[in-house]
């Protein structure tokens, strides 16, 4: 079957290479998190289906990079319009495919989608330009190329915003993609292709690979033919998709893991503090950025852990398409116990549990109770090691030095949160935190023009912005002599 239907949305199941739908032989099961309904049986593609797509590709090249950007970006708004066309129905398949909230992809998640590629059309018509500059005469002129063939690979926490947040400024920036979503949640990447097909863009120039990480994910970074790979997920794969893109030297983007330190002072406002430090269960803790591991200054800690409880115990958890729900399951059976291994192995070590600490037991399947272990153990794995599920610890600190050096004392440095009362104190603190993003007094506030991207283990390079196409783009420079012209 080559349909599915998903909550009264029909769903291609097949791979999206050359413009055409191609089935593989072998096909994967796709089942919501919600209740474990089987959703679809989905294409499961290896190298051949890759083989063609980055083939695909790579003869739509000519086409699309030859393109201007303003007749690139007439294509990209038209994906962005469909886009918003369809949030309806893009919203119920990502959350019946991956258990995050409704009211999120509504209202949030999918415009947030079309903006992925409105911003970055119009940044590549409007604003991708640097000075000229003179060399002892000669004019240096800088301009963005388009480079070639894109991989993306993207995880399945926020798949189609985390995917398109790739595709649309690879595709402004005149390259052609082939994307290999995660298995847990290959849906909507679908309906992007049949978007894209509508939105008038040419055969090639954007194409899905559906299937697994080791069979279609290690052939498409493995593709001598590609010319970038981005990649979303944890280290340890990370670790593979460098090694094999080391074999053709493609240049990679790394956006990895974290264990975001959140800081609150003492002078802090205690409201700010409650509310962001709530929102670290968000997708039911299953962000990239969550600021898992609070540190609090020590004489307002146990005021702070009072309030912070009695907000938590507010959270409604539940069917994520309900309005009410504030988070909803794990995404996947196997992932679930990942993430009660983490909490059964630090209660077995005799670590404190204040808030939640396992299954919730009311709603059964894949979902786990908001949880906050306190005091954890300098250097146990609670407190060093990325979980990605709503499992959040709780430190104290004397010094703001003391805090500092806290923060920064993991293998990860991809955000930070500091709540404080003070600016020049909370400057002085940020100054000093090693992450890619900081947020005082706030939390996920992201522009796509900013730089995005983490620091040590959590990312390699940076995008947003100018940034996405100085990696998706070929910069290159062109040195105009004062003299050897005919007239
Ligand atoms: P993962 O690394 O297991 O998988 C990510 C993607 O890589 C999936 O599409 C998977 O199929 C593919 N993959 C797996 N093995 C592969 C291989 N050998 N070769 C090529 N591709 C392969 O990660 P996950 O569990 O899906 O996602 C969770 C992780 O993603 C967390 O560590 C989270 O912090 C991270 N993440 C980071 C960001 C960010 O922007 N920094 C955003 C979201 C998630």
């Amino acid at each position: 079957m080559s349909m599915a239907n998903v909550a009264g949305v029909s769903v291609d199941t097949r791979h999206f290479i050359g413009g055409e739908r191609i089935a593989s032989a072998q096909t994967f099961a796709d089942h919501s998190p919600i209740d474990g309904v089987h959703l679809a049986d989905i294409s499961r593609g290896g190298k051949q289906e890759v083989d063609l797509a980055v083939a695909a590709a790579k003869a739509a090249f000519p086409i699309w990079s030859q393109m201007s950007p303003q007749e690139r970006g007439a294509i990209l708004h038209r994906v962005a319009d469909l886009v918003e066309e369809r949030i309806e129905e893009l919203a119920i398949v990502e959350t019946t495919d991956n258990g995050s909230l409704l009211r999120s992809h509504r209202r949030g998640v999918m415009p947030r989608v079309a903006m992925n590629f409105r911003f970055f059309a119009d940044y590549a018509m409007n604003q991708l330009s640097y000075p000229d500059f003179e060399t002892r005469g000669h004019t240096n002129h800088v301009t963005w190329d388009p480079a070639g063939v894109t991989g993306i690979i993207t995880p399945w926490n926020a798949p189609l915003m985390l995917a398109t947040w790739r595709i649309g400024p690879a595709l402004a920036a005149g390259d052609t993609v082939v994307a290999k979503p995660p298995e847990w949640a290959p849906l909507t990447a679908s309906l992007l292709a049949d978007i894209t097909a509508e939105a008038g863009m040419p055969p090639g120039v954007f194409n899905v690979v559906q299937g697994f990480g080791e069979e279609a994910g290690a052939a498409l970074t493995a593709h001598p033919d590609l010319s970038r790979i981005s990649f979303t997920g944890s280290v340890p794969t990370a670790k593979l998709v460098a090694k094999a893109a080391a074999e053709n030297l493609v240049p990679c983007s790394f956006e990895l893991g974290g264990k975001s330190p959140l800081i609150i002072t003492d002078d802090a406002d205690l409201d700010i503090a409650v509310t962001v430090a709530v929102e670290q269960y968000d997708n039911a803790g299953q962000v990239c950025l969550s600021g898992t591991r609070f540190l609090v200054q020590r004489g307002i800690a146990e005021k702070f852990k009072a309030a912070f409880i009695e907000r938590a115990k507010q959270i409604k958890q539940g069917d994520p398409r309900d309005e009410a729900t504030d988070i909803g399951p794990q995404i996947h059976p196997e992932h679930f116990t990942r993430v009660k291994g983490f909490v059964d192995r630090a209660v077995a070590e005799g670590q404190t549990v204040v808030l939640g600490g396992g299954p919730n037991s009311e709603l059964g399947g894949n979902f786990f109770m908001p949880t906050l272990i306190d005091n954890p153990t300098v250097g146990s794995e609670i407190i060093t090691q990325e979980v990605f599920g709503p499992v959040l610890c709780m430190q104290q600190f004397d010094t703001d030095a003391e805090a500092i050096e806290m923060a920064n004392g993991t293998e990860f440095g991809l955000a930070a949160v500091v709540i404080c009362g003070d600016k020049k104190r909370a400057e002085a603190i940020t100054d000093r935190l090693v992450a890619g993003t900081i947020w005082v007094n706030c939390f996920f506030v992201r522009d796509l023009g900013a730089p995005f991207g983490g620091s040590k283990k959590s990312g390699i390079g940076r995008e947003g912005g100018i940034w996405s196409f100085d990696f998706y783009a070929d910069v290159k420079n062109t040195v105009f002599a004062p003299n050897g012209w005919k007239e």
